[in-house]
């Protein structure tokens, strides 16, 4: 996995990471804000529920109060009663329910008074009262009950307020009884705790927001006037209080002091435009959903605060294995060089878009016996030595890897044969000096194939090209001692591979029918008419490409192969005979090269007079060629299955004399019917007069020789007129080159030298 694959992988890993917090986050939103919803709505229902309470104990305290005024008020009965008497009543009435001051005002403006030390004023006019409770007076006397807002006591220098009832005579209004009582009665009932469980505060306060009582326990410690003093209610919720007040409805709000949320209600108490102004700690209130919500949170920032460890460490794991994995894919285990997919990788670009390279195949002469002798440890040790030389002799942009076993390829940036040898044999030569072993004394010896890419003749060069071309050159390398570093040869390797073609197809094309007869007439030079042909194969491949007989004969004699071919290419001259005969063609003599290996064949001969038989062909129209290099070995024998061979009427022929090591002795000492004298004889001639005269002596020699020892001769290579006149001149009976005509196919020799019927 390459760095991008990771990069990849591990974005989407993370993209997986993210969409799973980003659902963690919105699942612990919506829980959360479920739970707030809840919360909010137990505080509020909460509040609510307290604040109704505190209102109704309120409303049940100031009517509790009218209540005793209106009985009292029962009992003064005008008429009845003088004036001291009923001042005595009103007296006795203010003590018994610890108002602060009370009174009694006719409908004509002045009325009796009790004070705070128990004194009776016995004329004081309504106009000299307080404001607040002249107002409720003459409410009272319009007939209506009520409570007056509060106001100062001048004497008391105390928050006090005014109940107010209407006194009637008879069904007549007469006057007002009226009693000024201290807040401490509202603040009593405000600071009862029980309902808030110590956990809300109430106010009471008027429509304009001003502070009328305030709670003894409050969040505010500092003394304010109204509640939107000191801006502790943010700006908006303030307008929202204003209008709810002026509307005269309940209304919700809250702020936060001191990092703490606290909730607001106002409820209208129904006593002129009074309001319960309840404060509450929200957390307080709703702690087990509070506290709920924080587990919720704090669950929710671990399970992130997880997955982000997941990804750094999964991420850490991922790069470290990545590491691995790279290491495993582009690196040898033992050397810690490239291996062969890191290089191809590496230098597949260079080879494809330019010549301007050479790659090198290294290899270490006897590696396998280094192995054995030295051991496998000591041979790795090597192996990572030649490494590090070679990691110090490439330059920047040039690559180099351990292919397999003792295999190194090196990229180069260089063209130049002088260079590259230079650098080589620097590297080749370090590695030399190395020691396997203290003990021994061996020398590591390094070989190596070069491709130069200016060398490589392609249009599309690719690396795996190069790669066949430099296995070749180290290939030739190895196999000669004398010279360590090789470069390729393209020639070399059109005949390799052709070689190989020919080893790996040619049973194949045996049996496809692939070798055929080619025939190369023999002229009589006595007559001037054809005396004979000679039989020569030509591989055709399927693909119509003619190989000759000098790209394979020598394989096969290597082979063995050559004992099949000359057994099919005999077959095929007795078919050619058989079937100029069945056309009624007078036939002539054919010769077949029989190579060397032939002679060794134990059921040769009887091979041979089986296919005589089975064509029913007359021995003597058949010539065999033997080489002169047989007789070398064991002549008589070589005579003893010549002589066989006669038996049965095959002539026999010796090909190619003059061309080795030939002798006239062997000559005279064989059984032969016809002598060939090789082309050399011929290709002499052309170099100067005086070496024309002495081959024409030596060929006429040896023509003479012939004759005497009962040979016909056939001089080969016979190219121009002069050849031929030279050939007649020294009494040669036939000649045989391309003056007559080049080997051409059966089918044409046929055509073209076989129209004498018999
Ligand atoms: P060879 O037996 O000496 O055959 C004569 C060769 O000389 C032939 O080459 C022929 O084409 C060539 N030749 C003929 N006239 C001239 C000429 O005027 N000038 C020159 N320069 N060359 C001429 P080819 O056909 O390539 O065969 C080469 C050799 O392969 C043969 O030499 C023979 O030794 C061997 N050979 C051919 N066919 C067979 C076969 O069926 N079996 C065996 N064992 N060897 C064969
Ligand atoms: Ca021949
Ligand atoms: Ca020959």
């Amino acid at each position: 996995m390459d760095e991008r694959t990771l990069q990849k992988r591990l974005r989407r890993i993370t993209v997986y990471v993210i969409i799973f917090g980003v659902a963690i986050i919105a699942a612990g939103g919506l829980i959360s804000a479920s739970l707030r919803r809840a919360l909010q709505d137990s505080v509020d229902s909460r509040i609510e529920s307290a604040t109704e309470q505190y209102r109704i104990n309120l409303n049940r305290r100031m009517d509790a109060d009218l209540q005793t005024l209106n009985t009292l008020a029962g009992f003064f009965q005008f008429g009845n009663m003088d004036i001291d008497t009923f001042a005595q009543g009103l007296l006795a009435s203010y003590k018994d329910n610890n108002y602060i001051r009370m009174g009694y005002f006719g409908k004509s403006g002045t009325g009796i008074r009790v004070t705070l030390d128990a004194q009776i004023d016995m004329s004081v006019s309504v106009d000299d009262l307080n404001d607040n409770v002249a107002a409720v007076v003459r409410e009272a006397w319009d007939g209506q009950e009520g409570i007056s807002y509060i106001y100062s006591d001048p004497d008391l220098g105390e928050d006090v307020f005014a109940y107010a009832v209407p006194v009637y005579a008879g069904e007549e209004v007469a006057g007002a009884l009226v009693a000024s009582v201290s807040t401490d009665v509202f603040a009593r009932v405000l600071e009862d705790k029980t309902a808030f469980n110590g956990q809300g505060y109430l106010h009471l306060i008027s429509g304009s927001g001003s502070i009328l009582i305030r709670s003894k326990e409050r969040v505010i410690l500092e003394k304010l006037d109204t509640i939107y003093d000191g801006r502790y209610i943010s700006q908006q919720e303030q307008e929202k209080i204003r209008m709810a007040l002026e509307a005269g409805e309940n209304c919700f709000s809250n702020f936060t002091y001191e990092g703490t949320t606290y909730q607001i209600y106002l409820e209208p108490l129904g006593v002129n435009d009074w309001y319960l102004f309840c404060v509450q700690n929200m957390h307080g209130v709703a702690n087990t959903i509070y506290q709920l919500m924080m587990v919720l949170r704090v669950i929710t920032a671990i399970i992130l605060l997880l997955l982000l460890v997941f990804i750094l460490f999964g991420y850490r794991i991922l790069k470290q294995s990545n590491r691995r994995l790279i290491r495993m894919a582009y690196y040898d285990p033992l050397t810690g060089a490239y291996n062969m997919d890191k290089f191809i990788q590496e230098t597949s670009s260079i080879v494809n878009d330019s010549h301007d390279y050479s790659l090198v195949a290294m290899n270490v002469r006897q590696f396998k016996f280094i192995n054995e002798i030295f051991g496998n440890r000591q041979a790795d040790q090597l192996l990572c030595h030649i490494k590090d030389v070679i990691g110090q002799y490439v330059e920047a942009g040039e690559f180099y890897c351990r292919n397999s076993a003792d295999m190194f390829f090196i990229l180069l940036r260089e063209t130049d044969r002088q260079r590259i040898k230079d650098r080589l044999k620097g590297i080749m030569d370090q590695i030399d000096r190395y020691a396997i072993s203290n003990n021994q004394d061996y020398r590591v010896r390094m070989y190596c194939g070069v491709v130069i890419g200016t060398d490589v003749d392609e249009k599309e060069p690719s690396l795996q090209k190069s790669m066949t071309h430099v296995m070749f050159a180290v290939d030739t390398a190895r196999t000669s001692a004398k010279n360590n570093i090789w470069f390729y040869d393209i020639h070399l390797h059109e005949d390799e591979i052709l070689e190989n073609y020919v080893e790996t197809h040619m049973q194949q094309a045996l049996e496809n029918g692939e070798f055929k007869l080619y025939l190369q007439p023999k002229m009589d030079l006595h007559t001037g008419k054809i005396g004979g042909a000679e039989a020569l194969v030509r591989w055709i491949t399927d693909s119509g490409r003619i190989i000759y007989p000098g790209q394979f004969i020598p394989l096969f004699e290597k082979n063995g192969f050559c004992v099949e071919l000359d057994m099919y290419m005999v077959e095929r001259v007795c078919i050619q005979i058989r079937e100029w005969l069945d056309k009624g063609k007078r036939p002539i003599r054919l010769s077949v090269n029989q190579s060397k290996l032939l002679f060794y064949e134990a059921d040769y001969i009887s091979n041979m007079k089986n296919l005589i038989d089975t064509y029913q062909i007359p021995a003597d129209l058949i010539t065999l060629e033997i080489l002169e290099g047989l007789a070398l070995e064991n002549v008589d024998e070589l005579n003893e299955k010549i002589g066989r061979l006669k038996d049965i009427g095959f002539k026999i022929s010796m090909d190619d004399f003059g061309s080795g090591y030939s002798s006239l002795n062997t000559l005279a000492s064989l059984n032969i019917d016809e002598l060939k004298l090789d082309r050399v004889f011929l290709m002499r001639l052309k170099s100067s007069e005086e070496d024309d005269d002495r081959q024409r002596i030596i060929m006429r020699e040896i023509v003479e020789l012939a004759q005497k020892l009962n040979m016909t001769t056939v001089v080969e290579g016979v190219e121009t007129e002069e050849n031929e006149i030279l050939i007649k001149s020294l009494e040669c009976d036939f000649g045989q080159g391309y003056y007559y005509s080049q080997p051409i196919s059966a089918k044409d020799f046929s055509k073209k030298y076989m129209e004498t019927d018999i």
